[in-house]
């Protein structure tokens, strides 16, 4: 037997309609290619999207049908995003730091008929198209768009099932070719609901929202939903993610709640270091995709008053999975380990179910091991793939090395990053976190180098700050009692600046290509 509620589809673009009904007035603003803002109200933007959503209709664009999206955070690529979601098609967000060849590739496995693209990324769009023949056509989001929304009646909304397709993100193939992750109009609907928790982002209608995350990196970790879904204020910022510009934004349009990776904090940080100033109203970030350093969630916390969430997830999980909050258990520890605790990546949601598997059959309860993750917005199946992502419970191994304490997730390394030392594990991200309290380290990745009589042994890489300058003794000796002897690192390389990943973070392949024969020379 069924119940007998009200059948009403978790689709999204109800999120928009609920923002015009309920939030019309509510700010929308976005950062133009000249770094002027312009300024639209949900009620606009929902106007906007629905003509455009007509445009597309026109084009033959139906559900199911890929459509692709090559830009920055910007108002014209949030409309497009609901025109395309609204009609049941899919948007595919490309990850604008791949070259025209990877994107090609990409847009040709995920067969996307047509592609929405920023301005000044219109060449590099028609190098793409000129590979990849099943695109259709191009158009400029801005230009292009407002022509197409001046020309159309708003569409219709709506009318499919929640199990419908919606978002088409692939992940950035850092093993083998990229692998596309189609997301359900459901899994994004119940992922915004999850976010918006007081113990995940905890966004209100009288926040104003800065996503720095862009949104072809898993979405923009869901904020561009999360924000219309309670009437809060959003704020795009554009392709200008410096300390400086994300400093004025943060000012100017009054932002109280942000969300990147650590590399954008630590920029922001170098920039307040240099010019002064604080950051008010912000209250709180959430920093994740790559572990955030404790040094850098105590000075934003301590010396600016910005509480620092420490979030850990995936594409594959939509993408998020833990959240760092304080809990009733955490609150009871002494204070220097409930404050430990909440430097992990957290606890996850409702609907995100999480294991530790050891290899070692002898290991107890909180030894390290393999995370798996299983739940409502994780990948079942990659897209066009025949296989399940998942073994044959569900549960999809996520490729980080974890333990759990307190019911803390402590994310230790990602499989591939672990130094193999003589057998032993040595934790890289351990390390670095130790390495980034130094005063003169700006960005650093431990990376396991090749080594005769080990396999492998640790080696420092260090970006050092503007103007700093110190010796390899005095960075190493920050290990001293902090970690057993055998981890601390063989040799120290500097760099003038980190190699970055297309999503922003260290790029420590690039980082192992470039010197793992360093202490063997
Ligand atoms: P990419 O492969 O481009 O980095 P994702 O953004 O999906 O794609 O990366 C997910 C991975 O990033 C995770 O599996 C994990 O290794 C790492 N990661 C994300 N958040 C954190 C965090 N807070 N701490 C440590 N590692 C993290």
């Amino acid at each position: 037997m069924n119940g007998s509620m009200f059948d009403w589809p978790l689709t999204l673009d109800r999120i928009l309609v609920h923002a015009e009904r309920w939030h019309p007035d509510q700010a929308v603003v976005g950062a133009a290619p000249d770094g002027t803002m312009v300024r639209r109200t949900y009620a606009e933007c929902a106007d906007r999207a629905r003509r455009l959503s007509a445009a597309l209709v026109a084009h033959g664009i139906g559900p199911g049908d890929r459509v692709a999206t090559l830009g920055w955070n910007t108002l014209p690529h949030f409309e497009a995003w609901y025109a395309i979601m609204g009609i049941g098609a899919v948007c595919h967000t490309l990850n604008l730091r791949m070259d025209a060849t990877q994107l090609a590739w990409v847009a040709g496995d995920a067969g996307d008929r047509l592609l929405l693209v920023d301005p000044a990324l219109l060449p590099m769009a028609e190098a793409v198209r000129a590979l990849c023949p099943g695109i259709e056509g191009i158009i400029v989001l801005g230009d292009g768009t407002d022509a197409l929304i001046a020309a159309h009646e708003p569409a219709r909304w709506g009318g499919f099932g929640e199990d419908q397709p919606a978002g088409l993100c692939y992940t950035s193939g850092t093993t083998g070719d990229p692998k596309g992750v189609l997301y359900t109009h459901r899994s994004n609907f119940l992922h915004t609901l999850a976010i918006l928790q007081p113990d995940l982002f905890g966004i209100g209608a009288a926040d104003s929202v800065l996503p720095i995350v862009p949104m072809f990196h898993a979405n923009a970790w869901g904020i561009a939903f999360a924000a219309p879904a309670v009437g809060a204020k959003l704020v795009l910022p554009g392709a200008r993610l410096d300390g400086a510009s994300v400093h004025r934004l943060i000012a100017e349009e009054g932002v109280t709640m942000s969300a990147a990776v650590p590399t954008v904090w630590q920029g922001l940080l170098d920039h307040l270091d240099r010019e002064g100033g604080g950051l008010a109203p912000l209250r709180r970030v959430v920093i994740g995709g790559a572990a955030c350093p404790p040094s850098m969630q105590r000075r934003l916390t301590d010396h600016y008053g910005v509480e620092v969430r420490h979030a850990w997830g995936m594409t594959e999980l939509s993408p998020l999975g833990t959240v760092a909050a304080p809990s009733a258990a955490s609150a009871a520890l002494p204070p220097e380990e409930a404050g430990r605790l909440l430097m992990s990546q957290g606890r996850p949601p409702l609907g995100v179910e999480l294991k530790v598997v050891s290899d070692d059959p002898a290991a107890g309860p909180g030894a390290p091991g393999r995370l798996f993750a299983r739940g409502y917005a994780t990948v079942g199946r990659y897209f066009g793939r025949e296989t399940p992502a998942t073994d044959a419970e569900g549960w999809f191994e996520t490729g980080d090395v974890a333990m759990i304490e307190h019911g803390f997730l402590q994310i230790t390394d990602r499989d591939k990053d672990v130094v193999k030392s003589g057998g032993e594990w040595i934790s890289s991200q351990g390390l670095e976190a130790i390495a980034a309290e130094h005063p003169a380290v700006a960005h650093c990745a431990v990376i396991a180098a090749d080594c005769d009589r080990w396999g492998e042994r640790p080696l420092l890489v260090v970006q050092l700050r503007e103007g700093e300058d110190c010796s390899d003794a005095s960075l190493l000796e920050s290990f001293d009692g902090a970690v057993p002897r055998w981890w601390v690192p063989d040799g120290v390389v500097r760099v003038d600046a980190m190699p970055l990943g297309t999503t922003g973070k260290i790029d420590k392949r690039a980082l192992r290509t470039a010197y793992r024969g360093h202490l063997r020379a």
